[in-house]
């Protein structure tokens, strides 16, 4: 039986997650499925979820009008994993300072879209990341990035510059960078296939 994978498609880089998620796959000795996102009723079927970077207030305002928003949530409200990268990561936060994102409330951070790299709209960084299958370090693309500013009840598993810029909060991991635009699958590993949700602090 293969895993079935979902990438939301309405917008954004959707090609590169569904390869890079085939990769993670293999690496894991799964074989994977993947189904584009364009419409209501496929979500259910999915085992995993990829919300891709893009256009932040366009994927909002399709995820909500085609009616996949719910289904994005009672996913992870089933404890499916959902991995949101960079435009991703801002509509699945909390809170992104922007009322024209209608955001999830799936991972509990506020972010501050385009924030990231003022001076420099991308640039590369070498990132420890927690609960990668080595110790190297991973090569972290950053397109024009949201700033996570606050992290409430979410782990922080990578920061540059003092910044956290990758965050689990229980099956969902949200990152603002483009993990799937490169060749090192590890990122897509960590959120898909060693993803418990089992490291989550919880307030007491
Ligand atoms: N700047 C975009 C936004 O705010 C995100 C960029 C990206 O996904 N690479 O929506």
């Amino acid at each position: 039986m293969s895993v079935v994978a979902g990438v939301i498609a309405v917008q954004g880089d959707v090609s590169e997650h569904a390869d890079a998620i085939k990769r993670a796959g293999d690496a894991k000795g799964e074989s994977v499925e993947v189904r584009e996102i364009r419409e209501s009723g496929i979500v259910p079927d999915c085992d995993l979820l990829a919300m891709p970077g893009g256009e932040s207030t366009t994927i909002s305002r399709l995820v909500h009008s085609e009616g996949i928003a719910d289904e994005i949530r009672g996913h992870v409200e089933a404890g499916k994993p959902l991995f949101a990268t960079c435009a991703g990561l801002i509509v699945a936060s909390s809170d992104a300072g922007d009322e024209r994102v209608e955001t999830l409330d799936l991972i509990d951070v506020t972010v501050e879209r385009n924030a990231f790299g003022r001076q420099k709209d991308s640039f590369e960084a070498p990132l420890e990341v927690t609960g990668l299958a080595d110790d190297e370090p991973f090569p972290a693309v950053f397109i024009r990035a949201p700033v996570i500013d606050d992290v409430g009840n979410a782990e922080v598993l990578a920061s540059w510059d003092e910044n956290p810029v990758a965050v689990r909060d229980g099956p969902v991991v949200g990152t603002s960078f483009h993990p799937e635009l490169t060749p090192d699958g590890r990122v897509h590993e960590l959120a898909f296939f060693e993803n418990d949700g089992a490291d989550v602090p919880t307030l007491e």
